[in-house]
């Protein structure tokens, strides 16, 4: 099992914030925004570690009990909440998909109470966006008035999608996507990768360590992906016809399962956007490193502007399906469109 208690990349982020809170300089309320797996939980973490831990020189030291109960998940004072932590069914047979306002009450009974064990209680809302309109306004009171040893911090990838008056209550940490440099580094550290796997990673992963550390723990991801790189060199060989018959498979699994299809259509959209890197010759910026040598066969054998088509179509292709264009016509279209080699 890979540890995963440190964070990878923001190190600017992550040193102003250690400097503030070594000062006593914390705020009750941060907003943690930046794309999916770019790191925003394991940010949070690490303030939750420094505004705990029990070292006076270099805080989140990662050693302390706090520190080391904070990243095991087992701090009484560090609570996450997300919605349907279990994914359970409610009452109602159903699954929640927003924050409800009995999750944000007990947040607001507790915080009046002495932390158990650390300094700060610390409650982490994952996805806040999602936090009904009642439960925002609810917290919003809270924020107004802050209960001193509370700090609350929001997560969310839609911050537009947050009630205004809670994020001009927050302080705001914008993540960024991670270069790979940086990256690569950041996995070594964390988990002593010889320098190539390293590489290859952290191009693969398009700037979002979360991703790398799936990829290192997740068999079942890696197998996903390898599959859709497959799936996409195929098709890349692939007369029209057989293109088109393939069309009605791709539309029949977009029926059953929307989301991952479209994800495999983005890991096409990467490749392709690979292929036409390395057809400009800048085989550095490629992501998919472990599979290069049929990357750079198809940018000679495509040519620039037929490769910068297919992302084009790719484009427009997740665009239409997430606007509900229908799917059988979409990639009836998407497979007819796509240049050929013969
Ligand atoms: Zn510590």
């Amino acid at each position: 099992m890979v540890e995963s208690s440190t964070v990878i990349g923001h190190q600017m982020a992550l040193h102003r914030l250690s400097a503030a809170i070594s000062k006593d300089q914390n705020s009750h309320a941060y907003l943690i925004t930046g794309p999916d797996s770019v790191g925003k939980n394991c940010v949070a973490n690490y303030i939750a570690s420094a505004l705990n831990c029990e070292n006076t020189s270099q805080i989140p030291c990662g050693q302390c009990s706090q520190c080391n109960r904070i990243s095991r998940g087992v701090h009484s004072d560090c609570e996450t909440i997300s919605v349907d932590v279990e994914g359970n069914l409610h009452g109602d047979g159903n699954k929640r998909t927003v924050i409800t306002i009995d999750q944000v009450r007990k947040i607001i009974r507790e915080s009046y109470l002495k932390p158990y064990e650390g300094k700060y209680r610390v409650y982490i809302i994952q996805q806040s966006e999602r936090m009904s309109e009642e439960a925002s306004n609810a917290l919003l009171k809270t924020l107004e008035e802050p209960p001193e040893q509370v700090v609350i911090i929001l997560i969310s990838s839609v911050p537009e999608q947050i009630l205004p008056t809670l994020v001009s209550r927050a302080q705001l940490i914008s993540l960024k996507k991670v270069n790979w440099h940086e990256l690569q580094k950041g996995l070594i550290q964390k988990f002593q990768l010889d320098n190539n796997v390293a590489e290859e990673l952290s191009k693969t992963c398009d700037g979002k360590p979360g991703i790398a550390v799936k990829i290192l723990n997740d068999e079942e991801y890696k197998k996903w992906r390898s599959d859709a790189l497959d799936e996409v060199e195929f098709l890349a060989e692939a007369s029209s016809y057989s293109r088109f018959i393939y069309g009605g498979s791709l539309s029949k699994r977009y029926l059953k399962d929307r989301d991952a299809s479209i994800a495999i259509l983005t890991l096409w959209q990467e490749w392709w956007r690979d292929v036409l890197i390395s057809s400009y010759g800048i085989d550095d910026s490629i992501i998919n490193q472990s599979r290069i040598k049929k990357i750079s066969y198809y940018a000679n054998r495509y040519g620039s502007p037929n490769c910068a088509r297919n992302v084009r179509i790719l484009t427009d292709t997740i665009e239409k399906l997430k606007k509900n264009f229908n799917p059988s016509l979409t990639f009836e279209q998407l497979m007819l469109s796509m240049p050929t080699l013969t």
